[in-house]
C-alpha cells in the first residue's frame, strides 16, 4: 500500500496465478500447461524470424494470424480479434462488451477466478449464478435470473468450465443465445480441444450477439508466446479493436504472431497432443477411483477431484513435501478439491504413488 496509489487500487485483489517455481525436478501439475511442446513448425516460424526485422514494429492489426485462425475455423478475417492472450482478450471483452450502466453482468458462483477481478478494475456489477450440486452450469438458471432483474450486462462462462472440468453441450447454448438476445454471451472456450463442442460453428449464422474465445497457451502449448483470441460477429470485434486500440496498439509481437500462424496450420500436432492428453485422463481417473477419490467428470486437460476421508489442504501439501504441485483453492464450496493438471503418462504415475504413500500415512 502507498499513500500515491489511485484509491481504486488499494481495494483491488488482484488475481493469483498458479506458481511458477524455478526448481527444475517439481511435477508441475497447478497450471494447466502442456506436457508436450509446441508444433515444431511454430518454432522454426520463431526461429526464421529471429533477426534484424525485429527492428520494425510488428503489424498493429496481426492481420495474417487472423487470416490463419479465421481460415482454421471457417470464419471470415473480420469475424476475429487477436490479443496478448485469452487474459487480455477477455479484459478488453469485459471492458468493451460486459460493461452495462445499470445491469449486472452473470457467470457461475464457482468459475475462472479473473472474472470477478475484471469485474472489480472496470467497476462492472455482476452477479453470479450457482453451479447445480453435480457442478454443471444450468443455462435456465441464468435464464430466470434475467427475468428476475429485468434483464443482464452479458454473460460470461467457460465451456469446459474452469476448475471443474466440466462441459456443458451445445444445444444448451444455442438455448440460451435463442432467448437471451439482448446482451452478449462470452462463451471461454479455453479448453474446448479436450472433448468439448465448440459454439464457433454457430458462428456461421453470423448471432449478433456470441463471443467466443480461445487460447494458444493450453492445447497448442504456447502459453509462453501469450497468444489468445475472440471470435464473432464483426461488430463485436469492431468494439474490441477500439478498446484494444485506446490500450496497445502491438499487443502481439512479431515472433508471436509467426509463431501462432504455423500453430495454428498445424492441425496434426494438436489432434495427437490432445489424443495423448485426453487418453492419460481416462486412465488416471480410473486410478483415482481405485484409490477412493470422487472425480468430476472432465472435458478438460485437469481433472477436479475429492477424497471422501482426506482434506484436501492436507493432500495439497503433502504432494508438495514431495515435488509435485497441484492446485487447490481456498474457496468455501470447493476447499476439498484439487485440481490437477493432466501431464505426461509418468507424471501422472508419480502422482498416483505419492498419493498412494499419503492416503496410507
Ligand atoms: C488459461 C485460461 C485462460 C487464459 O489463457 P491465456 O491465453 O494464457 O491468457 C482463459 N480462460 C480460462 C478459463 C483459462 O483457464
Amino acid at each position: 500500500m502507498s499513500r500515491f496509489w489511485n484509491p481504486d487500487l488499494q481495494n483491488l485483489s488482484p488475481y493469483v496465478p498458479g506458481e511458477q517455481p524455478k526448481l527444475e525436478k517439481l511435477i508441475k501439475l497447478n497450471t494447466n500447461e502442456s506436457p508436450y511442446g509446441p508444433s515444431p513448425k511454430a518454432l522454426a516460424a520463431i526461429a526464421a524470424n529471429t533477426n534484424d526485422s525485429l527492428r520494425l514494429y510488428p503489424d498493429p492489426d496481426a492481420k495474417a494470424l487472423k487470416e490463419a485462425i479465421a481460415k482454421h475455423h471457417g470464419l471470415n478475417a473480420n469475424q476475429v480479434f487477436v490479443g496478448n492472450g485469452s487474459d487480455e482478450v477477455l479484459a478488453h471483452v469485459f471492458v468493451g462488451l460486459l460493461k452495462h450502466p445499470n445491469k449486472p453482468i452473470l457467470f457461475p458462483d464457482i468459475t475462472y477466478s479473473f472474472y470477478p477481478v475484471y469485474c472489480q478494475l472496470f467497476g462492472i456489477e455482476h452477479r453470479t449464478i450457482a453451479l447445480d450440486d453435480q457442478f454443471a452450469i444450468r443455462v435456465e438458471d441464468y435464464l430466470e435470473c434475467s427475468k428476475q432483474y429485468g434483464g443482464n450486462g452479458g454473460i460470461i462462462f467457460p465451456n469446459p468450465n474452469a476448475p471443474t472440468g466440466r462441459g456443458l453441450a451445445r444445444s444448451h447454448i444455442e438455448l440460451l443465445l435463442l432467448q437471451n438476445t439482448d446482451s452478449v454471451i462470452v462463451i471461454d472456450e479455453a479448453y474446448v480441444d479436450y472433448g468439448t463442442e465448440s459454439c464457433a460453428p454457430l458462428l456461421h449464422n453470423n448471432p449478433a450477439n456470441l463471443l467466443i474465445t480461445h487460447t494458444l497457451s493450453k492445447s497448442r502449448a504456447l502459453a509462453g508466446l501469450r497468444v489468445g483470441y475472440a471470435l464473432g460477429h464483426p461488430d463485436l470485434i469492431t468494439g474490441l479493436e477500439r478498446v484494444k486500440n485506446s490500450f496497445n496498439s502491438y499487443p502481439l509481437d512479431k515472433l508471436a504472431q509467426v509463431g501462432a500462424i504455423a500453430a495454428m496450420e498445424d492441425q496434426a500436432h494438436l489432434d495427437t497432443m490432445s489424443s495423448k492428453v485426453i487418453a492419460t485422463r481416462s486412465q488416471f481417473i480410473k486410478e483415482l477411483d481405485a484409490l477412493g477419490f470422487e472425480t468430476l467428470l472432465s472435458s478438460a486437460n485437469f481433472v477436479f477431484t475429492k477424497h471422501p476421508k482426506h482434506d484436501g489442504a492436507r493432500i495439497h501439501q503433502a504432494l508438495r513435501d514431495q515435488g509435485i504441485i497441484v492446485r487447490h483453492f481456498k474457496i468455501k464450496r470447493i476447499d476439498q478439491y484439487l485440481r490437477i493438471t493432466i501431464g505426461t503418462d509418468e507424471q501422472m504415475n508419480a502422482l498416483l504413488i505419492a498419493l498412494k504413500k499419503i492416503l496410507s500415512a
